[in-house]
Parts: C-alpha cells; sequence; structure tokens
C-alpha cells in the first residue's frame, strides 16, 4: 500500500492534501509535515471538516537530510510530495535515496543566494536516482507542470512538429491588498526580478526584466497586460522537445504590482545578497516576505479567474500549418470554496495530487529523474478534466503576432 508524504504546510499542500483525501481510494495513508506543524494541523482540520479523512501531521526541517529521512522511514512513506520550498528541493531528494522514496516537486533547486531556475542540480541525480530503482518527477504544478503535458498532448495529437511555444500565465484575481504575491513572495519576487530569457533557435535571448510587454485579450478576464519572463520549463522543454525553434513563457502583472515592486527594487528591499541589521546578517528579500501578507491567507477576498495555457504552432497532422490554444480557466472563489485555498494554490495543488496520482498507481513510471513532458500526457489531461481544472483547446488564426 503506497503511504504518502507531503512536506510543506503553504497554500499548494494544503490544496494537494485536500485534494488527496477527496481522493481516498489512490490515497489511503497521507502524512502533512512541514517546518511548523501547528500549520499542519490546521490544514488537517480543514481536510477533516471537508472529507471526514483524518490525515497525520508532522514537523520537519527540511533542510537536514537526516531529520527528513528519519521522518520518512517513521512514516513508512513509499513517496514524497516536496511542497516546501526551492531551497528544499537537494535534502529531500537525498533523503528519498537514502530511504529508498519516490520524490515529486513543483520547483526547481535555487540556491538561497543566486536566482538561477536552472535544472541542472537535479539532473545531477538522474544515475543516482536510476540506480537505486526510484522515480524523481520534477515539476508537477502548473507552470511547471500542465502547460509541459499541455504541449505534449498537442504534440502526441495534433501536430507532426512544434515550431513554436508561447506559454501565458493569466491571474485575473483581485486579493484587495496593495501588494501581495499569490505564491510564496520570495520565490516570486526572485522570479520577477531576473533577467528575462526565452529560447530562439537554439540559443538563449536575454532582455531586462520587465522590459518586453504585450496585451493579450484573455477568455473570462479580458485584455491583460503580460510581460515576457525567463520560467523554468523552458529549459526542460527545450531540452526534451528541440526541434520547437521558439519558446517564450509571459505572466500578466497590474500596474499597482509594478509600481510596488520597482520601488521595492529601487530602494534595495529585493536583495538576496545578506545585509548586516543590528549586528545581524539579515536577507532584505526574506524580511520583506515577512511583512507581505500570506499568500495562503489571501483565498478569502480574491475574486476571480485564471487564465493559463500554451498556444503551440507547427505543422499539424493533417498537413497543414496550424496555431492551437489550450488552457484552463480556474476561478478563485471556486477553489476557494473546495479547499480553502484561492486559485493559484490550487491550479499548483491539483497537479501535485494528479502527478502523485500518476506514480502511486504505476500510471507513469520509470527510474531516474523526469520532467513532466517525458510523460503520456492521456492519463494526466483526464484527470485534470475529473479533478476541478477542466482545460479546452481552440484553433487561433496564426501565432501571436509579436
Ligand atoms: P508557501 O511559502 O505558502 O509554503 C511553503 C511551505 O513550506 C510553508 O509551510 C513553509 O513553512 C514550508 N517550509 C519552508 N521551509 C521549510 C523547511 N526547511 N522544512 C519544512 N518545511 C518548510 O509556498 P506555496 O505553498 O505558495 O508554494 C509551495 C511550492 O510550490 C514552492 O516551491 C513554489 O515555488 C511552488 N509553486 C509552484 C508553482 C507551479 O505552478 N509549478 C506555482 C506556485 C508555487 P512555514 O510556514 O513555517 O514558513
Amino acid at each position: 500500500m503506497s503511504k504518502v508524504l507531503v512536506i510543506g504546510a503553504g497554500g499548494v499542500g494544503s490544496v494537494a492534501v485536500h485534494k488527496m483525501a477527496m481522493n481516498a481510494d489512490i490515497f489511503p495513508d497521507i502524512t502533512l509535515a512541514s517546518r511548523r506543524k501547528f500549520k499542519c494541523d490546521a490544514i488537517a482540520e480543514s481536510v477533516k471538516q471537508r472529507t471526514g479523512i483524518t490525515i497525520k501531521t508532522a514537523e520537519v526541517d527540511a533542510d537536514h537530510i537526516d531529520a527528513t529521512a528519519a521522518l520518512i522511514r517513521q512514516v513508512g512513506a513509499t513517496h514524497v510530495v516536496n511542497l516546501a520550498l526551492p531551497y528544499q528541493d537537494l535534502t529531500i531528494m537525498e533523503a528519498c535515496l537514502s530511504t529508498g522514496a519516490h520524490y515529486l516537486d513543483t520547483a526547481n533547486y535555487e540556491p538561497r543566494d543566486e536566482a538561477k531556475f536552472e535544472y541542472h542540480w537535479q539532473w545531477a541525480y538522474q544515475d543516482r536516482f536510476k540506480d537505486a530503482g526510484l522515480m524523481a518527477l520534477l515539476g508537477s504544478g502548473f507552470d511547471p507542470g500542465v502547460t509541459s503535458v499541455f504541449t505534449t498532448w498537442l504534440r502526441k495529437h495534433h501536430f507532426d512538429r512544434i515550431d513554436t511555444l508561447d506559454i501565458l500565465d493569466c491571474n485575473g484575481g483581485d486579493h484587495g491588498q496593495h501588494f501581495a504575491t499569490n505564491f510564496n513572495p520570495e520565490i516570486n519576487i526572485r522570479e520577477v526580478t531576473a533577467v528575462a530569457r526565452h529560447w530562439e533557435n537554439g540559443d538563449w535571448v536575454e532582455t531586462p526584466p520587465m522590459s518586453v510587454k504585450q496585451t493579450f485579450d484573455f477568455e473570462a478576464v479580458g485584455p491583460k497586460n503580460m510581460y515576457l519572463m525567463y520560467h523554468e520549463e523552458i529549459e526542460s522543454l527545450k531540452t526534451h522537445l528541440p526541434e520547437i525553434r521558439r519558446i517564450r513563457f509571459w505572466m500578466t502583472f497590474g500596474d499597482a504590482y509594478i509600481q510596488h515592486l520597482t520601488v521595492l527594487q529601487n530602494v534595495g528591499m529585493t536583495r538576496i545578497d545578506p545585509v548586516i541589521y543590528e549586528g545581524k546578517e539579515i536577507i532584505p528579500l526574506q524580511f520583506l516576505k515577512a511583512v507581505l501578507p500570506e499568500p495562503s491567507s489571501l483565498g478569502e477576498t480574491t475574486k476571480g479567474k485564471t487564465n493559463i495555457g500554451v498556444i503551440a504552432t507547427g505543422l499539424a497532422k493533417d498537413g497543414t500549418e496550424k496555431t492551437l490554444y489550450l488552457y484552463n480557466i480556474c476561478d478563485h472563489e471556486d477553489a476557494y470554496a473546495e479547499t480553502g485555498n484561492q486559485a493559484v494554490s490550487y491550479t499548483t495543488g491539483v497537479p501535485a495530487m494528479i502527478g502523485a496520482a500518476m506514480m502511486v498507481t504505476g500510471t507513469w513510471s520509470g527510474q531516474g529523474v523526469f520532467n513532466m513532458e517525458q510523460m503520456d500526457p492521456d492519463p494526466f489531461m483526464d484527470m485534470l478534466n475529473k479533478h476541478g481544472l477542466p482545460w479546452q483547446v481552440k484553433e487561433l488564426d496564426g501565432p501571436l503576432d509579436f
């Protein structure tokens, strides 16, 4: 029988364990652990109220391999779902190797002092997971995650070749706060302030952060400004689908968000190098995180919808050139009513549950380290439709004209 240990009691972890409990036939034994146990207990209470299922809770500092391995042994976990922060990816992977547990996460490893969003640290574990007969599934959130599955589904069913791919991430939600991020503020701000990179004709093209802006009319949201950004799935998609000539990632931001971020950046509050404050080293961005609203607290007030998807252009199976747009629309208030969390946590936590279900049931299997686009998209796409993230596909006249 599978036993799943989820690490991380933020918004994403909360959604994932709620959805696992709603699928108790696949997940008969769930433990939620995090740095502070009281957060796990509060989520366990909500899971019990909403689903009638009891999940176990525990405290762990996943920065430490030994402590994490001890917990995996104590729980008897067959699968570890890492929904803590990217900083913990490698220690949790090490703990899985030392205990014989399979591994899944939603974000690639980040060193605390560098914002790189690169896969090489985790890809370096390929031989060790393979030799141990274990599977590590990387990036099973929405983006990365569903966007890669969307791409392989389009490739499998509609295209003989994809030439260009644009990933569009729109959050049309309003949380009523002056400034807040919809997932972990530290990771969100590190992503947004990084140099924008996209893949074009076999090379990376760099542009200054947030310097390329376009407007796009998102279904169920309306026209929004979106900005060209680097995002980690570009690296894995260009590696596993090398035929794609150009891959870009766009995310929407409102003017108020940009204004606040610009000021915070100008005054040095987004720095990730240590500064001395009252004789002690602090990281300005970590201090900023401490004063910003917790993303998991935004659910109650957030209204509106997210619309995330991919636009692919290439040689279709009927021999013509086609452009297809595959996307999901998710409503913040519906997500909150179902799990107590807003749609950004929901659109990440549901795919984390589905990725774990693929592994637990053996629908997806393998030995080594895998990205989502290396797997058969069909069973994952079916589960998206059944578990709260229905998708739709439509034909466009042509690729984005910018
Ligand atoms: P939160 O910050 O809300 O939650 C992170 C949780 O991890 C917190 O409960 C935190 O504990 C816990 N944690 C932090 N450090 C440790 C540690 N050393 N040991 C144990 N637990 C720890 O983040 P989110 O829920 O918003 O995001 C979770 C993950 O999902 C992140 O990696 C994020 O990058 C990723 N993500 C991926 C997306 C995708 O589409 N692929 C989209 C959105 C997020 P504490 O509460 O004590 O701080």
